[in-house]
């Protein structure tokens, strides 16, 4: 009897080639065993010596009891907090057809607009969403969370002020954590933050902007056109940070005069999961859009004059603008956007609105009660939270709050917030009464006199657009869900190979704990023991990330890589701060960085200094020895990319890590790429003092589209003190609005770890390499692949130059990038980090099969380009330039000189199966300039229709 190892068996899952392939795909390397490829592509002097010791791997049983386990450590009490996260319902339909449903989960950011319409279209009725509740003209497609929303604001409100003071006024009823993130995004670009009463402390002449909450912290609601009035006469920029469902019975910012509205989505049914992923917004007046973070969605037209929709603006992104660009934001949150604009189109405005005055009537209620109890309650105008003097009784209250299943908030020593929410049911009123110590507090029915402010109460309407009231029954919505998902091609349906952002499996038992209560309907400022499973799941992960990179300690606060490298680079400047090494602000950052790396260099107040690349792609080590020569007393850093983002193992990094070090500079290692090192080399050994890991890429967590994503950093033990502060404090040192980011998805990454073991982490290394070079091998025969190392490898990565081609067929990278797509491929990294090439990233997850049927296309495309090389085909009719085809066009009249057959169906394009995208290709361009980024008016839907 044969006896099957559950270990590989788990392996199985993460791992797509099976032993036979394996074997296979290394002899078309040429490489004698999987150790002996490893040998050739990694330098001997960067190997880890002990491999990773974490126990027997769980079987997919073990691990999801683990996980119930340790969930059911979380205490669920309803929290009734604040402050910034509130109880909200996913509709069912929406969990299961779009959270908990991979053909919206695994998707990538939408970069190649032919195959992200359902998506692209989910974004843009969130700009929609958002631009009417705020009253604002633009939105963006999210951002990360309210306090770095808010944050984003503030910069943005430094580059469009006519004023160019170097003072910030916040709001005191701002939130604690975003007033600590604002600090701390202040501090190191100079500018001063000044805390106080809009009415009273504000000096419009001394500030370049303001930001204001509404409704504040502790309820109150203030009409603050006068400050804003204000601020403008001096030249100053206005935001205001509003509470989108308040929106739907308040007066919008954009009727107050504000200039930028942010926020969090998050009461649209994304539960508060300890903190996060949820969708912050952003929305600005028409003046400003240039101006605006983050990618905006708008609506062009394909090659058949078609409506089809695209990211706009893009030239403001750190890919082309770099330490000039608008932000570092990268990843964003489209998957928790695309569910929060669901939530507006199952609901429409006025189910909003009904949940809304809900909430409104509960709140008066209660207040009513506890003023009946004989408590003060303010403020006299409020929405959902009011606050209660109870002299010093605070402790006990809260306590007995508890005791009845209630967490409140504490507010200074003597009051109490409580703030109610779309889930708060009588029962749970009567529970918050009973700690008050009232009982048998009769359920009035009748309906209270509302207590919003008289001149704030909404009298514009919003979301009249058609989406917003479309048959909402289940059958419809369903199908509308899905035909928007059938328009993507996600990682459900083909590989996704791109470079740089490993899109490797996302397996369903990793998913499946994420839905729990248990993990999701946490709210992060509740008492430690309420989150003993969080605790736990947070402190074994840590250590399993530092036992793979090398460090001593992680922060899980950074939300994406991008916020992950500013927290690694704002603790480089506060360590060099703490020595008195204040004057060292240079950073060295190789020519092929990736963008958000001096974005983010650029948000620290440092200064980058490029290095150059030599012949081989290298970082030119000669370079860098000049320039650190050169910048010596000021040097604070270099940021490198580990193996390179030309997906080569350098093998001079640890002489650039010392070179560094010498001139008292610090080493950022951008991890983006560990998936070429977990179990192999650790960046800690090789000389690194701080990374940032990318959990969406490495270990994981799926891309959703464009985000979520959690960046954590790891350091070395001298950098520890200057690590990521609790952004509940409100003092400078928070990089994000929540203590552990986006936490409610860690159990994710913590599966994965689980369930392969070390031994299977570093197999999943070993084979996304082989498979990286089987694809180079196959390749290497057709096109040129650019870089290799020493011995002629790839790491797990490799680009294809396809640059002779324009001069010998008249064909683009783009031609080829969309011709992928008629054979069923989302397109690989398209020029980047070299222009005119493709990079190719396959992962471990992909089997023989799926790497191959890539193969056979991309050799086929070669034969294409060859026709048109030898004149058999013409230039600018073929099918590379028509691509991608759909089936509008195989109907009517075919006038082209190649088959609808060649057309349709080329090699690797599946017969059954095959993915039909539902544009033609997208004029970029055209998009740019008629710039719409919120829903057309329904006309234009009829036309487009005829
Ligand atoms: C993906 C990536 C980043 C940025 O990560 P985000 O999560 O998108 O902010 C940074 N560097 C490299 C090399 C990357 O591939």
């Amino acid at each position: 009897m044969t006896h099957y190892d559950p270990y590989d068996f788990a392996n199985r899952r993460h791992i797509g080639p099976t032993v036979a392939e394996i074997g296979q795909m290394l002899e078309a390397c040429g490489a004698e065993s999987l150790d002996a490829l490893v040998d050739e592509t990694l330098p001997p002097d960067i190997r880890q010596t002990a491999p990773l010791a974490f126990g027997k791997p769980l079987t997919e049983r073990r691990a999801i009891e683990t996980m119930r386990a340790t969930a059911d450590k979380n205490r669920l009490l309803v929290s009734l907090i604040g402050q910034g996260y509130h109880g909200t319902t996913m509709p069912p339909a929406i969990q299961r057809n779009i959270f908990e449903n991979p053909a919206w989960y695994t998707a990538y950011s939408p970069y190649q607009p032919e195959i992200s319409q359902g998506r692209l279209e989910a974004l843009l009725n969130f700009q929609t969403l958002v631009c009417d509740l705020t009253g604002l003209d633009v939105a963006n497609a999210s951002l990360l969370d309210e306090a770095t929303a808010a944050a984003e604001a503030m910069g943005m409100a430094r580059r469009v002020a006519a004023s160019k003071q170097d003072a910030f006024f916040v709001d005191r009823d701002c939130l604690p954590q975003t007033i600590a993130v604002l600090r701390t995004r202040a501090a190191p670009l100079g500018w001063r933050i000044v805390v106080g009463d809009p009415f009273r402390d504000l000096d419009p002449a001394s500030v370049f902007g303001a930001l204001f909450q509404y409704p504040g912290v502790n309820g109150a609601i203030h009409d603050v056109s006068g400050p804003i009035a204000a601020l403008h006469g001096a030249g100053a920029i206005a935001a205001v940070a509003a509470d989108p469902l308040a929106l739907t019975l308040l007066k919008p910012p954009g009727e107050m005069g504000a200039d930028i509205a942010v926020g969090s989505m998050q009461r649209y049914g994304v539960p508060m999961g300890f903190g996060g992923p949820h969708a912050a917004y952003m929305a600005t007046r028409d003046a400003h859009k240039r101006a605006l973070p983050g990618r905006i969605v708008g609506v062009s037209v394909d090659a058949h004059g078609n409506r089809a929709y695209r990211l706009a603006l893009q030239t403001r992104e750190q890919h082309i603008r770099r330490e000039k660009a608008t932000s570092n934001i990268c990843t964003s949150q489209v998957l928790l956007a695309v569910i929060a604009s669901m939530y507006a189109v199952y609901h429409g405005p006025m189910g909003l609105k009904a949940i809304a005055q809900r909430v409104h009537r509960d709140a008066v209620r209660l207040a009513d009660g506890l003023t009946d109890l004989g408590f003060r309650v303010e403020p006299a105008h409020f929405f959902d939270t009011i606050t209660v003097d109870v002299g010093p009784f605070q402790g006990v209250i809260l306590q007995s709050a508890v005791e009845n299943g209630v967490n409140l908030r504490k507010v200074g020593e003597d009051r109490i917030g409580i703030t109610v929410d779309e889930r708060t049911r009588p029962d749970i009123l009567q529970a918050v009464w009973r700690a008050f110590g009232g009982h048998d507090v009769p359920h009035d029915e009748a309906w209270p006199e509302q207590r919003l402010p008289e001149g704030l109460v909404r009298t514009s309407p919003y979301l009249t657009h058609p989406i917003f009231h479309m048959n909402r029954a289940e059958s419809e919505m369903t199908r509308y869900m899905r035909r928007l998902s059938d328009r993507d091609l996600a990682l459900d349906r083909a590989m996704i190979p791109l470079g740089s952002c490993t899109m490797k499996l996302n397996a369903t038992a990793e998913m499946l704990p994420i839905s729990w209560p248990e993990f999701s309907e946490v709210h992060p400022h509740v008492p430690m023991d309420q989150a003993a499973g969080y605790h736990e799941l947070i402190g074994d992960l840590s250590e399993k990330l530092c036992a793979i990179t090398g460090y001593d300690a992680i922060s899980m606060q950074p939300n994406s890589g991008a916020q992950g490298e500013y927290a690694g680079l704002l603790a480089i400047r506060r360590y060099h701060l703490s020595r008195g090494d204040a004057h060292r602000t240079v950073c060295l950052i190789p020519s092929s960085a990736h963008g958000t790396n001096p974005a983010s260099a650029q948000m620290c107040g440092m200064s980058v200094v490029v290095v150059g690349a030599d012949r081989n792609g290298n970082v030119d080590v000669e370079d860098f020895r000049r320039k650190a020569e050169l910048h010596s007393e000021k040097l604070a850093a270099c940021m490198i990319t580990y193996p390179s983002t030309h997906g080569v193992f350098e093998t001079r990094v640890r002489e650039i890590c010392a070179i560094t070090h010498f001139h008292g500079g610090q080493v950022y290692l951008d991890g983006a790429n560990l998936n070429a090192l977990v179990g192999l080399a650790r960046p800690g050994d090789i000389g690194a003092d701080v990374s940032h890991l990318n959990l969406h890429k490495t270990f994981c967590i799926p891309h959703g589209g464009g985000g979520p994503g959690m960046g954590p950093i790891g350091v070395k033990a001298h950098l520890i003190p200057f690590l990521p502060s609790d952004p509940r404090t409100g003092e400078e040192g928070a990089v994000s609005g929540s203590a552990y980011g986006s936490a409610s998805i860690l159990p994710i990454s913590w599966s994965y770890c689980l369930m392969m073991g070390g031994k299977g982490l570093a197999q999943a290394t070993r084979v996304a390499i082989l498979s990286a070079n089987y694809i180079a091998a196959r390749l290497g025969q057709a096109y040129p692949i650019l870089y290799a190392g020493e011995r002629g490898r790839v790491a797990h990565e490799c680009i294809v130059d396809l640059r002779p081609f324009q001069k010998s067929a008249g064909i683009t990278v783009e031609d080829v990038a969309k011709r992928l797509i008629d054979s069923g491929f989302h397109p690989p990294t398209m020029s980047w980090p070299v222009a005119g090439t493709l990079m190719i990233e396959p992962t471990e997850s992909e089997t023989k099969g799926e790497i191959d049927r890539f193969c056979d296309a991309m050799l086929a495309i070669r034969e294409e380009i060859r026709a048109i090389e030898e004149g058999r085909v013409d230039r600018a009719d073929n099918p590379l330039k028509n691509a991608p085809h759909t089936v509008q066009d195989l109907v009517g009249a075919w006038e082209r000189p190649y088959s609808r057959e060649a057309g349709c169906f080329p090699a690797g394009s599946f017969r059954t199966d095959k993915y039909w995208p539902p544009v033609n290709r997208v004029d970029n361009a055209y998009g740019d300039r008629n710039l719409v980024c919120s829903c057309p008016p329904p006309e234009s839907y009829e036309a487009a229709a005829e």
